[in-house]
């Protein structure tokens, strides 16, 4: 069988990889259909960048713990259930975070600690998540239990190390709350320094257990750097970076800009991101801790001046509140990175409306054998009496 087109075995059972039925030149053109649909009106869409080998591409693996007729099982929950597919090899983790994860599961009969049960809540070990840096080789375990004691903690993690010398950092997660979400509130380093960290773009960057990274590290670099192309940086823009994670895009951009000024609500991330950037020397960004539509609005209510406004927002996109203060604020040019086409539509008809236009529309492929794309967009602001004219046509629809 040719190597571009595994399938995989838990397809049907799975339900994370929606479009795994088809081949991946099919999914790059459902894909690129699906953006035209909802994205055409506002510009051409330029043809979506797929990965060559488009398997194993995800750095960050969670797998959850559970037992099932009197065996412990562990594996993903199945799309929109809490029932847990057992999964040893998936087509698109990191093959060795799957083989620590068996490690693990064998490891916790031997110790004879049970996995939790999220019905009794009773068992000790919920989950395993693990993040690994492709070109650093480091890899960080996280143990997410349901108490804080560990029974014979340092004999589990020797055991665990002495299977897996290449695990750098090992972390344990208390998450004692009726949830779904994966990590708790504290955390405890067991070996290690309690993150990893990554190259990526000539930069290294620290990933620690909560703060959001991209997932595809190959295909990040690829969307990164035409972020940083379409913003056009000279050396003299001052730099907005909302919605920045761990500072990675901003930092980046740092080199061809003037100033940065980053913005991101998870406080981890903004740590991350302050050592991140004195972890490469950069000394002319700045972040802030704060819900980026909040900031936005301080920013309008100052008049601060921003050249290029870089945006990455979550799935559900940019808030309203975000949006009036960004067209307020009129930045020259816009670099709208999305997850989500349905919600970047949407935010774009607001600004186009507002006295932007699209001038570039590239889809890269960050999740391939699932339905999520990722899309780049460039905006720039129309000259100043179509801006104002627009301003008043788009008052009147809304
Ligand atoms: N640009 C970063 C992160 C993008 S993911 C990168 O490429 O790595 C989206 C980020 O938005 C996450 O880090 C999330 O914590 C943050 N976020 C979510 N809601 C937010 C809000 N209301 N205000 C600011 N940041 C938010």
């Amino acid at each position: 069988m040719n190597k571009e087109e595994l399938k995989c075995p838990y397809r049907k059972k799975c339900g994370g990889c929606q479009i795994q039925n088809l081949t991946y030149e099919k999914q790059l053109s459902f894909k690129q259909v699906k953006l035209i649909k909802l994205l055409g009106k506002y510009h051409h869409v330029n043809e979506i960048i797929g990965m060559e080998h488009p398997y194993h591409y995800r750095n960050k693996v969670q797998a959850a713990f559970g037992e099932r007729k009197g065996e412990i099982i562990s594996g993903v929950y199945q799309s929109s259930t809490h029932t847990i597919i057992p999964v040893d090899n998936c087509l698109i983790e990191d093959e060795k975070a799957d083989e620590i994860i068996v490690t693990v599961r064998k490891l916790l009969k031997s110790f004879k600690l049970r996995p939790f049960n999220d019905v009794t809540m009773k068992g000790f070990l919920r989950h395993v998540l693990i993040k690994r840096g492709f070109s650093s080789g480091e890899i960080m375990v996280v143990l997410v239990t349901s108490q804080m004691e560990f029974p014979k903690e340092s004999q589990f993690v020797n055991a665990l190390l002495s299977r897996h010398p290449e695990i750098t950092t090992v972390v344990q997660n208390v998450n004692n709350k009726r949830t779904s979400l994966v990590l708790g509130d504290e955390t405890r380093v067991l070996l290690g320094n309690g993150y990893i960290e990554e190259d990526l773009c000539g930069f290294r960057f620290r990933i620690s257990p909560k703060a959001f990274y991209q997932v595809n590290p190959t295909q990040t670099e690829v969307l990164y750097n035409k972020a940083i192309d379409l913003a056009g940086l000279t050396g003299n823009e001052r730099v907005l970076d909302a919605y920045c994670g761990t500072g990675t895009i901003g930092i980046i951009a740092s080199q061809k800009a003037k100033t940065v000024v980053g913005v991101e609500l998870n406080p981890d991330a903004v740590k991350d991101a302050k050592v991140n950037a004195e972890l490469n020397c950069v000394k002319n960004i700045e972040f802030f801790e704060d819900d980026a539509g909040k900031f936005m609005v301080k920013a309008a209510r100052k008049g601060e001046k921003y050249d290029v406004v870089i945006m990455d927002p979550p799935r559900a996109g940019a808030s309203l509140e975000f949006l009036r203060c960004l067209v307020e604020l009129s930045p020259e040019k816009i670099v709208y990175i999305s997850c989500n086409p349905e919600t970047l539509a949407r935010d774009l008809s607001f600004l186009t409306r507002k006295g932007y236009r699209v001038r570039k529309i590239q889809p890269v492929d960050m999740f391939p054998h699932t339905e999520h794309v990722e899309t780049v967009v460039n905006l720039e602001l129309k000259p100043d009496l179509e801006k104002r004219f627009r301003e008043h046509i788009g008052d009147l629809y809304e």
